[in-house]
């Protein structure tokens, strides 16, 4: 009995001094993941959320993967592309890894393949910086081979912890790899398009990569289709087809 009433008499203290800091304008505390918790979150996939319920934010979990060695690919590299775009976008592009141009530059999507996913976004009402786009892995593997199982594991829960960070309304996942892998499944992306499915409790749109596109133009009609069920999701118009 007088464990609980000091219990409640702490639990008392605590609320006077929250709304006295409330009272003086202070409307957040500042949060570092502790150590373990972190280390904890990023093996399984759990989100690091402080008690009082504050969301980690891009810049805590970019300082986290520092200078990462955790895969191979930390040696081969020759910068960690980590995403680009808006920290609160309701809409996020997750593609499969970076390439050679993002390599070099340190950001995701600026290649050939980059330059038509930004004509994409851009059909989509939006400018490239309203949204934000990343990959599933941060480094590029060697002569852009397909990604380890490995080198996933490693990489997915980063991922994951920015698209719980950024809480967008929206994901679209970008080719066979990233829906395969968002998605935990085999299915083909030929399946796996043109409906919404669930991503940690957020709609993932997968459709095929603007790489895919480049050399199968006719596909482009199916990816603006899915497009358009996002745009719905987002509150946006679909465009007439003359706008588009
Ligand atoms: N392809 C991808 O999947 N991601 C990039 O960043 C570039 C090309």
């Amino acid at each position: 009995m007088r464990e609980q009433d000091e219990v409640k008499g702490l639990l008392a203290s605590l609320k006077v001094y929250l709304e006295d800091l409330r009272e003086s304008g202070v409307d957040g505390l500042p949060y570092a993941a502790p150590a373990a918790g972190a280390a904890r979150a990023a093996e399984t996939n759990e989100v690091a959320v402080a008690p009082g319920g504050v969301r980690e934010t891009l810049e805590d979990i970019r300082a986290e993967l520092g200078e990462c060695g955790r895969c191979g690919l930390g040696g081969t590299r020759t910068n960690l592309v980590f995403g680009v775009g808006n920290s609160r976008a309701r809409l996020v592009f997750v593609g499969e890894a970076p390439g050679r141009d993002e390599d070099l530059q340190g950001e995701p999507f600026v290649g050939e393949a980059g330059q038509l996913l930004t004509k994409i976004i851009q059909a989509m009402g939006f400018k490239r910086e309203d949204v934000y786009i990343c990959n599933v892995l941060k480094c590029r593997p060697p002569n852009n081979r397909n990604p380890l199982p490995a080198e996933i594991e490693q990489c997915h829960p980063f991922l994951l912890r920015q698209l719980k960070a950024i809480a967008p309304v929206a994901v679209v996942a970008l080719g066979t790899f990233a829906a395969q892998t968002l998605l935990n499944t085999r299915e083909p992306i030929s399946k796996l398009r043109g409906h919404f499915h669930d991503y940690h409790d957020i709609p993932l749109m997968p459709t095929f990569h603007p790489a895919f596109l480049l050399r199968n133009a006719a596909m482009k009609r199916e990816v603006w289709e899915d497009m358009q069920q996002v745009m719905r999701l987002l509150g946006k118009e679909p465009l007439k087809k003359q706008d588009a």
